[in-house]
C-alpha cells in the first residue's frame, strides 16, 4: 500500500508551502487562513496529522485539544479583542476540506448571528 500524501498543513509545518505563521510550539502551529472569512481568521493546527477531525482528537488526545483552545484564546488576545468564534468543520457535508484537524479562530467584527 502506498503512503498517503501529507496534508497541506503538514506541508506548511515542513515549510514546503509558504504560510503566515502566527504561532508555533512543539505540538501546534497557527497560520492565517488563505481565504479569510472574518477580519481575523486563523487556523490552529496540531502538527500531527493523525487526527482527521475534532471528534477523533477529543477521543485520542484531549490535552492536545485543550492546547488548541488555549492557543486560540492567546491569539485572539494578541490579534483582536480577545473574543472569538471557534469552528471545527467536521465532515465533508459540513464543509471540511482538509482532513487534518484544525480549529478556525474567527475574530474582529463578525456579522451578528452569523455562523460563518
Ligand atoms: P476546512 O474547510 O477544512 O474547515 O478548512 C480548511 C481551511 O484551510 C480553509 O478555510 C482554507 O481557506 C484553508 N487553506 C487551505 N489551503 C491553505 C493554504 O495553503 N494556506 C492557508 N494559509 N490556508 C489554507
Amino acid at each position: 500500500m502506498s503512503t498517503p500524501e501529507p496534508s497541506v498543513f503538514s506541508r506548511i509545518v515542513a515549510r514546503e508551502i509558504p504560510a503566515e505563521i502566527v504561532f508555533e510550539s512543539d505540538d501546534v502551529i497557527a497560520i492565517r487562513d488563505i481565504a479569510p472569512k472574518a477580519p481575523v481568521h486563523l487556523l490552529v493546527i496540531p502538527k500531527t496529522e493523525q487526527y482527521r477531525d475534532v471528534a477523533e482528537l477529543a477521543a485520542g488526545d484531549p490535552a492536545l485539544l485543550a492546547e488548541l483552545v488555549r492557543v486560540a484564546q492567546q491569539l485572539a488576545d494578541e490579534q483582536s479583542d480577545g473574543e472569538f468564534r471557534l469552528v471545527f468543520n467536521t465532515g465533508e457535508r459540513a464543509g471540511q476540506t482538509v482532513f487534518h484537524v484544525h480549529a478556525h479562530v474567527l475574530g474582529g467584527h463578525l456579522p451578528e448571528g452569523s455562523l460563518a
